[in-house]
């Protein structure tokens, strides 16, 4: 195990390294150990539960929702997904729990349909569960099966999904607009990709990632690197929306350069699915 973890080190400094075991790596490692544990017991157990976090368009509207995961632990209470996610994307867990979230925010989309006010929910989709063979038809199948307008549902994807193997990305990624649903770049600009793909895969949006908008107001650089986010994506047509929008002179900024879509503690934060009904309303 002490190897494996010096292993697990070498591998998230690039590769192709050498790592000695520490004790402090040996903790980290422990508790990674004990959430996958736990995690495995934890989904079928039906300990997950969904968030919802509204987006909102230009005059405040509410213009679909972010799905988002939790833990509701029986002794750690309720966990984000920093605590269990990066874990379960280390091994096949994530299979698992993004097949759970997908198939709540499909059955949401179907009775939020049947119910007359249909909403659209952005999911986020781990590149694990994306590259799996037979993820597609998974997919296509679930959509019939509860019955989902595909058109209603948007893929949160981050750039890490096309570094390599970018022919089979494409046309998974083609497959499912084909059914009409939509993809999204979640955190665009945060990671290591090049710009080439944006023209390539069938996007519909671009999300700016929060720690852009975070200071987008002091910073000249994040501005500057906001603005040009927006004026490419204007040029591709590709929707932009800005996350982790807090305060109201972030806002204005936005709007001042056209931004058409807004989500963030400003407008709502994420609220447990049960309590959604009301504010559709
Ligand atoms: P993300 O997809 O970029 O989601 C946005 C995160 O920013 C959410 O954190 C949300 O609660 C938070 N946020 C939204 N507005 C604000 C704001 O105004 N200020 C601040 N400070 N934060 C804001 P959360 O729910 O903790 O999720 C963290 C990350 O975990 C997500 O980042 C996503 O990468 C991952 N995640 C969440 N649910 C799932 C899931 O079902 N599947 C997968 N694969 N990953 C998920
Ligand atoms: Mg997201
Ligand atoms: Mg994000």
């Amino acid at each position: 195990r002490r190897a494996d973890t010096a292993l697990h080190r070498a591998k998230a400094a690039g590769g192709n390294e050498t790592a000695f075991f520490e004790t402090a790596m040996g903790d980290a490692a422990e508790q990674r150990f004990r959430v996958e544990r736990e995690l495995r017991r934890a989904i079928p157990a039906g300990e997950l539960r969904l968030f919802l976090q509204p987006q909102v368009d230009a005059a405040g509207a509410l213009a679909g929702a972010e799905a988002l995961v939790r833990w509701q632990h029986p002794e750690r209470g309720l966990l984000a997904p920093a605590v269990f996610v990066p874990v379960a994307e280390e091994s096949d867990l994530i299979v698992d729990l993004g097949a759970w979230v997908l198939t709540e925010a499909c059955n949401l989309l179907a009775r939020s349909e049947a119910a007359g006010q249909p909403v659209r929910l952005s999911v986020n989709l781990s590149p694990r569960q994306f590259r799996r063979a037979g993820f597609v038809p998974w997919l296509r199948h679930l959509l019939s099966a509860t019955g989902a307008d595909p058109a209603h549902l948007t893929l949160e994807v981050t750039e890490g999904l096309v570094i390599d193997n970018l022919n089979q990305v494409i046309a998974s990624m083609s497959e499912l607009s084909a059914l009409g649903l939509h993809f999204s770049i979640d955190d665009f600009g945060t990671g290591y990709s090049s710009l080439a793909y944006l023209k390539r895969l069938p996007l519909g949006q671009v999300k700016i990632a929060q720690s852009f908008v975070r200071d987008v107001t002091e910073d000249l650089n994040d501005a500057a690197i906001v603005m040009a986010i927006m004026a490419m994506s204007r040029t591709l047509g590709l929707q932009v929306i800005a996350e982790g929008v807090e305060t109201q002179a972030q806002r204005d900024f936005l709007l001042q350069n056209e931004c058409l879509a807004y989500q963030g503690f400003l407008f709502c934060k994420p609220i447990p699915i049960e309590e959604w009904a009301p504010l559709l309303k």
